[in-house]
């Protein structure tokens, strides 16, 4: 009777306050998949298969033998043979989905909502894709800076948010003005893709000396990673006017 009760006060109270899928708003009647609707949550491409080491994207291809060789870091073809006039300031990039279909709707909610139900499940997964770094002894957690126009508009840094939460759940340390940026960039999803994006983030950044970071190793947190221009240029300013030890990038999702 007791049990009766309580699934009839439930359901009342589901009634008057519905629970909506995070992604698409449509009414869920059972909470599970995370907050989202079966639809949503198929639409969900987590990176579990095999990643480059470099970049973070899923390898496609069959096991390259060769590439087992060299410290069991797989480097996929793109990585290998394209961007050799890059240097690469970053040890690696994890990300923990695609960023396409449902992502793609969850990471602008969460941008311009700031809803903190996102924000959890955000770092679960982050959490899951990146737990080697973040296991790392003595790592410090980072935000990409916004222009401080930018965040005056648009009032939080998402990045921030998501290393707080990772701090309460897995202790590590953080410093959110580690970076400042100092140019304010026409945002990167609004710059043709290749080189001018890689021109638009050039010296955009500076470390903020009242820190002493020399061979420490710094994760990097951003929601997207699209080309890695940005945190790449965020590693640059991190060796050169830090002397870090390692750059590590964790993101969300990657393009
Ligand atoms: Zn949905
Ligand atoms: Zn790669």
């Amino acid at each position: 009777m007791k049990i009766a009760l309580k699934a009839c006060f439930k359901h009342a109270f589901l009634l008057v306050f519905p629970i909506r899928c995070l992604a698409c708003k449509t009414v869920l009647f059972h909470i599970h998949n995370d907050g989202l609707c079966p639809e949503c949550w198929s639409n969900i491409h987590f990176i579990t298969t095999t990643i480059c080491a470099k970049c973070g994207h899923p390898i496609q291809h069959r096991y390259n033998y060769r590439n087992q060789l060299e410290n069991y870091r797989h480097i996929c073809n793109k990585c290998q043979l394209g961007k050799s006039d890059k240097v690469n300031y970053l040890d690696s990039i994890r990300a923990a989905t695609l960023y396409r279909g449902t992502v793609q709707r969850l990471v602008k909610n969460f941008k311009y909502d700031r809803q903190l139900l996102l924000r959890s499940l955000f770092v679960r997964w982050i959490m899951q894709s990146a737990r080697e770094v973040l296991n790392e002894e003595d790592v410090i957690l980072v935000p990409v800076p916004l222009h401080r126009r930018r965040l005056r508009w648009r009032k939080f840094n998402q990045s921030a948010a998501l290393i707080k939460e990772i701090h309460a759940i897995n202790g590590n340390s953080y410093i959110l003005d580690l970076l400042v940026r100092i140019v304010n960039t026409v945002p990167q999803n609004q710059v043709p893709r290749g080189e001018e994006r890689w021109a638009n983030i050039k010296d955009a950044f500076e470390m903020n000396k009242a820190y002493d970071i020399s061979n420490k190793n710094i994760v990097l947190i951003d929601d997207v990673i699209t080309t890695g221009a940005t945190v790449n240029e965020c590693a640059k300013v991190l060796m050169e006017q830090g002397g870090a030890k390692k750059v590590f990038a964790v993101s969300i999702a990657k393009t």
